[in-house]
């Protein structure tokens, strides 16, 4: 049965997270491990870790996963915000290092006008940089595809698989599949031969040993309109069937599955009580 969950909120310390998402039928989440928001986190002291750790364990998580801050631009041409970059995604390395994080997810980053292929480069670089510079971590990183939104790369498997091949460490790397984000950037999910081919896809191009989170987000936009807004499952273009044929889908069974729909908490209890109940395997 894949991990079903949501993104949950640090507010009042990360050792809140895991009673949180329980509380809303959780069986993994996602968390920011600091302010998305601002680029100077505050530190995690040795005590919260220790009160997180023990949670995570009286709950059972097996995955926790961490979406990394939004300010982050690794394919960056400006050398000051490449740099700030870097030490920022550096730093989101250090703290799921330090509270057994095994998933850290990115967006892979955009171009200003620069052109995919230097992004492309720049961020295959800066993950070697990263990694290089943090020795004691084995976190896998996680390149989120995109909408195309923007000058935003990472909206193909094979941009995604690009950055990958070019890294010197393709093994710490990862995917994570946002369903909105690939409808968003042309890959049918609607039908069920649209879902086939998808993935199908993504096997041929990344290969599916690569795609370790899945983001389940309907889309509030058309098939191709390079466009991220998330809608509510079943709410959106993509519709309910999509996801229903996700969670039973036995290739992805032991993966975890995070909603980062809009709406409060009681949404997203109701969402992942759906997709629950849905799962026939
Ligand atoms: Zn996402
Ligand atoms: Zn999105």
């Amino acid at each position: 049965m894949p991990y079903i969950g949501c993104h949950v909120s640090i507010s009042g310390g990360v050792e809140n997270a895991p009673k949180r998402a329980a509380d809303l039928g959780c069986d993994t989440f996602q968390i920011f491990t600091a302010n998305q928001m601002q680029w100077k986190a505050a530190p995690i002291t040795k005590h919260s870790r220790d009160i997180y750790l023990l949670e995570i364990k009286r709950y059972d998580y097996h995955y926790v996963v961490s979406h990394d801050s939004y300010l982050v631009n690794l394919g960056s041409p400006d050398p000051k915000k490449l740099a700030m970059s870097r030490n920022a995604f550096i730093e989101e390395i250090q703290r799921s290092t330090f509270l057994k994080i095994p998933y850290i997810v990115f967006h892979p980053g955009s171009h200003m006008e620069n052109g995919d292929d230097f992004a492309m480069q720049t961020i295959a670089e800066s993950l070697d940089y990263c990694i290089e510079t943090v020795t004691d971590s084995t976190v896998a990183l996680l390149l989120e595809n995109t909408a195309g939104q923007g000058t935003n790369v990472g909206y193909t498997f094979e941009q995604i698989d690009t950055i990958i091949q070019r890294s010197s460490y393709p093994d710490r790397l990862g995917v994570c599949f946002d369903t909105c984000h690939a409808f968003s950037s042309g890959y049918d999910l609607i039908t069920e031969s649209g879902y086939t081919d998808t993935f199908k896809q993504f096997d041929n191009v990344i290969g599916l040993d690569y795609l370790k989170v899945f983001h389940l987000n309907d889309s509030k936009k058309a098939l191709g309109a390079h466009v991220d807004r998330h809608h509510q499952l079943g709410e959106g273009f993509i519709g309910m069937e999509a996801f229903y044929r996700l969670v039973n889908d036995d290739r992805f069974a032991e993966l975890p599955m995070i909603l980062e729909t809009p709406g409060d908490d009681a949404h997203y209890a109701r969402e992942i009580k759906l997709l629950k109940d849905a799962i026939k395997l």
